[in-house]
């Protein structure tokens, strides 16, 4: 009650994979219709927000959390954390603090996405007004479908109508001050106690490489812009240089959004920046939107392969090799530098994912939900729809995939892409004796280093094989 007597307006601002107070329209709008506001993350293991998320997403979230947290104490305000499942978390402290009025960005996954009709109705049902609202792509992936209604397969395609479209590149700047929380509080799970830490050996690198949060995203973008973005077109295949941005986990976290990179980049352009460039660039986030264009209209295809001949592939699973691949002891030199750069910084980049992925599916016959899984449990970028459009693309069952016959060979991607072996060097010191010719195939030199395996498959064989499973698919209707 406020002192005229009259019912103060109580909101709940529910943050998710929107962890950021720029380019957060709904935050303003919550901000500006209620007179008091409690901004809340719900911990929902093994449903709602948090599915399927593994030990790196979670290192990462705890930080990105600790770092929202202060964002908001800074505006008056601060994060208030349970654990549980959402609906009953949120009709609870609702009915202490009186609130009513809830807010949430949309997530488009595909479990997300029934979860929140689920959510919309129990507390619609105890009188709850929810106001939902939109920020973590350019365009809602419902819309922009082809004029017949259909979901786009071809990326071009999907790319040129967006763009005919226009891009949505009015970006709200974060609220100066936030309304007033409720008192008094029901207590919050302190940030030390509510995030598990996984305790792997690998956080110290996290830590080493990473700033999570919405001003290390802003950091990074503003480096990337100075740095790289001018060289994006010759350096982006690279993973011997600093030649991306690096942003992808700040993207998939929402500490920093696709408008205001979009923004950002074209102000860069229009200020005589490389404008080639900059639409190469706009075109990865391009790809960022297509991969949720279709997660939502294909919801299955996390399981299932989107060309459904892949459902008959004769997959060949063996432990040992996955764990090779996996602990990157292949004894191929860039599909073990990826493995590794992956294990000890949470990132890979994207030609060796490329590299990696089809060594897995194709030289190794491994089915793609393998290595799926496992990116997911290792990035800190990992996500859904990103990930399972990149799976799927490789191992050619995807929209606009891969043809299947293209299977990478990692000495000739290696060669060309990473040509004085500085890449694989640096993540497997003990190829640091060899001449540069053999760093791409040690198994060549009169003597291989004794402290790298030998390769695990022979490359020309495995690739036949490859060939020859696929053609048994090949002429099944799709
Ligand atoms: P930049 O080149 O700087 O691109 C800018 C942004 O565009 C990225 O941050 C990302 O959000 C988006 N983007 C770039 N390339 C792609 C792409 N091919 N598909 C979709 N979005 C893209 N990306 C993830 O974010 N999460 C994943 O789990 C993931 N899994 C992948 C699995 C495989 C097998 C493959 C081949 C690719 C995967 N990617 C994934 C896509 C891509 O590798 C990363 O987005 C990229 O390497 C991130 O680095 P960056 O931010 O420096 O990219």
């Amino acid at each position: 009650m406020d002192l005229r007597g009259a019912r103060v307006t109580v909101g709940i601002f529910w943050f998710r994979r929107d962890l950021r107070l720029t380019d957060n329209p709904l935050l303003r709008r919550a901000a500006e219709e209620c007179e008091q506001l409690l901004p809340v993350y719900v911990h929902a293991p093994g449903g709602g927000a948090e599915q399927g998320e593994g030990a790196a997403s979670r290192w990462w979230l705890h930080h990105s959390l600790v770092a929202l947290d202060a964002e908001l104490r800074e505006r008056g305000s601060m994060l208030w954390r349970q654990r549980g499942r959402v609906a009953p978390v949120l009709a609870q402290v609702a009915a202490e603090i009186g609130a009513r009025r809830v807010y949430w960005n949309r997530r488009y996954e595909p479990a997300e996405t029934a979860h929140e009709a689920r959510l919309l109705t129990t507390l619609s049902r105890r009188g709850l007004v929810v106001t939902t609202g939109h920020g973590g792509l350019l365009a809602a992936p419902e819309h922009g479908t082809k004029p017949d209604g259909s979901a786009y397969r071809v990326f071009s395609a999907f790319w040129r109508a967006r763009l005919r479209a226009g891009l949505d590149l009015a970006v709200a700047s974060a609220p100066k001050r936030l309304p007033p929380l409720p008192a008094p509080l029901p207590p919050s799970e302190r940030l030390a106690q509510s995030e598990r830490l996984p305790r792997v050996r690998w956080d110290d690198g996290l830590t080493v490489h990473w700033r999570p949060g919405e001003a290390g995203a802003r950091a990074r973008l503003a480096q990337f812009l100075d740095a790289a973005l001018a060289g994006y077109v010759e350096n982006r295949e690279r993973p011997d240089r600093e030649g991306t941005s690096r942003l992808s986990p700040h993207l998939h976290f929402g500490e920093i959004g696709p408008r205001q990179i979009a923004a950002a980049v074209e102000a860069w352009a229009d200020a005589g920046g490389n404008r080639s460039a900059a639409e190469a660039f706009l075109r990865q986030l391009g790809w960022r939107e297509f991969a949720h264009h279709l997660l939502y209209h294909f919801p299955e295809t996390p399981e299932r392969p989107l060309d459904r001949r892949f459902e008959r592939f004769p997959w060949q699973p063996d432990p040992a090799h996955l764990r090779a691949w996996q602990r990157g002891e292949t004894g191929i030199p860039l599909v073990d530098a990826g493995m590794r750069e992956l294990w000890h910084t949470g990132w890979m980049h994207n030609r060796v994912r490329m590299v990696v992925a089809s060594f897995l599916t194709k030289n190794l016959l491994i089915p793609w939900q393998e290595g799926a899984a496992w990116f997911r449990d290792t990035l800190v970028d990992a996500d859904l729809a990103n990930n399972v459009l990149g799976w799927q693309w490789v191992a050619g069952s995807g929209a606009d995939a891969a043809p299947y016959f293209r299977i990478f060979n990692p000495v000739t991607q290696g060669v060309r892409f990473d040509p004085e072996g500085r890449y694989v060097t640096r993540w497997l010191p003990e190829l640091r004796g060899l001449p540069v010719h053999y760093r791409h195939r040690p198994w060549q030199t009169p003597t291989p280093p004794a402290a790298y395996p030998p390769p695990i498959v022979d490359l020309a064989g495995s690739r036949q094989r490859a060939l020859a499973a696929f053609a048994r698919v090949r002429s099944a209707p799709r």
